[in-house]
Formats: structure tokens, sequence, C-alpha cells
């Protein structure tokens, strides 16, 4: 309890301090996505209650539904993305507890290894890729065999430039060209998009209007801080985090210690009881 507490602190603490930096990377932008978030349920003039009482109702019905049903079978639950606190809202009553897997930056150096893991564990996730990862045939031909392993392929930007920086134009060339790039590849234009460093525009949000797409930032996440790039740190604090939650949205990256912690993850979550959803079930 004493570390989940200190775990928050130091989540709380990142978040108020990377206010300060401008360095460009995701580290930075965590945090301060979390402020912007803050912002945005202040302007939004959302509360927290609506997931609460998403707990309170799951337990009562629904007992029957899935009596039949192979364990294996995808919840047919509907969820939309909640964006005053990025966390995934059920359409109808669940008793399920589920988490959202998305991995960041790929396809880096172990993208595919992670689908693979992920595919023998039976686990969903969104592959959130960049222009300058899939732009050799080799790692073209990756981003096609991650998506043939059932995985859903995001767009993450072309050159993973903070968008509150570019012009129109640029950003929607950088949203644009590789949401074109992975058509091309996969044979599907990507159904989801998350900003880089989490920083939405404007401009982006009414482009995903335009173009049909999903944006998501995410409820934690914790690779790219120092003291969790072992695999036994991230693999503890993606589970044993205080800001767990039904509905959570878990970012990781295409990085070494998280690619090592990866089965560990899934496998803490579901003896936590949590399941995983598919990006299918999000609807707009
Ligand atoms: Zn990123």
């Amino acid at each position: 309890m004493k570390k989940a507490l200190l775990s928050l602190l130091i989540v709380l603490l990142a978040a108020c301090s990377a206010q300060t930096t401008e360095k460009p990377n995701e580290n930075e932008h965590a945090g301060k996505q979390m402020n912007e978030d803050q912002k945005q349920t202040e302007e939004e003039g959302e509360d927290e209650a609506d997931t609460e009482s998403n707990n309170d109702s799951n337990s009562e019905e629904n007992t029957e539904d899935g009596k039949d049903e192979k364990e294996s079978e995808p919840d047919p639950i509907q969820y939309t993305v909640h964006p005053a606190n990025w966390t995934l809202k059920p359409q109808s009553e669940s008793e399920l507890q589920t988490v959202l897997l998305t991995i960041d930056d790929a396809p880096d150096k172990h993208a595919l290894e992670m689908a693979q893991k992920l595919k023998d564990l039976n686990v969903p996730a969104i592959f959130f890729v960049n222009g300058h990862f899939m732009d050799t045939d080799e790692e073209k031909k990756i981003v096609k065999q991650i998506h043939e392993l059932g995985f859903e392929i995001g767009n993450h930007t072309m050159t993973h430039s903070n968008l509150s920086k570019l012009s129109v134009d640029k950003q929607r060339y950088e949203i644009k060209q590789l949401s074109e790039e992975i058509r091309n590849v996969t044979g599907e234009a990507p159904k989801f998009f998350r900003a880089p460093f989490g920083v939405n525009t404007d401009f982006s949000k009414q482009l995903m209007d335009e173009l049909q797409m999903i944006y998501m930032n995410w409820t934690y996440g914790y690779d790219w801080e120092k003291e969790y790039q072992t695999s036994e740190s991230i693999a503890d604090i993606m589970v044993n985090t205080p800001l767990l939650t039904n509905g959570a949205i878990l970012l990781m990256h295409d990085r070494d210690w998280t690619n090592e912690a990866l089965v560990d993850i899934v496998k803490g979550l579901e003896s936590k009881g949590y399941t995983f959803v598919d990006p299918d079930q999000i609807v707009p």
C-alpha cells in the first residue's frame, strides 16, 4: 500500500514538474497529457462519477449472458473513449473488468515479438506506428505481419512531432500520409489515432471527425520513466499502480524492458480479474 501511494505521488509529481520542461520525448509529455486531462475535465465540466457508477451497476445484470459462450468469445459490449479521463466507457451494463493494451512507437525493435507474445496469450492490442518506423520494405513487412496476427494498427503520425507546433498543413500530412501508408501495407486504413505526447489540437480533432477516426490518449503508462526501465519494475507498476481502473487504457512502448515484462503484465492483470478489450469493440 505504501508503495502504491508512493507510486501515485511520483506520477503526480511527474505530472506537475513536466510542465516546466520542453524536451521532445514521451517522458515529458505523459505528464503534460495528464495536465491536459485535468484541464479538459474542468473545461467540459465532466465529473468522475461516470466511471464509478459503471462499477456500481456492473454487478447487477447480465449474469445470464455469456453462460453458453466459450470463455474465448469476445465481449460483445461496445465501448467509447472517454476523453475527460482517457478511459473506455461501456455502452451497456457489463460486469467485466476490462483494460485496453496499446503499444506505441512501433515497429522499432520488438513490436513483432510483442505481437507474437500477445497472440499466444490470446490478448488483443493496438500497435500505434510511426512513419519513420515503417519506411523500409522490411519494416513495412513487420507492420503487415503484426496486422496479419490480428492486431489493430493505429496511426501515431509520420515523424512523432508535437502537433501543436506544426502548421495545419503539416498536421494534415503527419496524419493523412501515414494513414495512406498503413492502408497500402495492410489493406486497411487505420481507425485509431494517438497524438505524439498526447498533444491533440483543435485541427487534429476536426480531422478525426473528417476521417472518421477515433483518437485516444491513455490512462497510465510508465515505461519511459527511469525507475521503470527494468522488466521487474515495469511488470510491477503496470499491474499494481493505483491508476489501474475499469476501462483503463494502458500505454506501453516498443522497448526492451516492456517486451521482457509483457507476459508478466498480462498475467498480472488477468490475476486481478481484468480481461482485455478488443479494439473492434471500440466505437466513435
Ligand atoms: Zn509515441
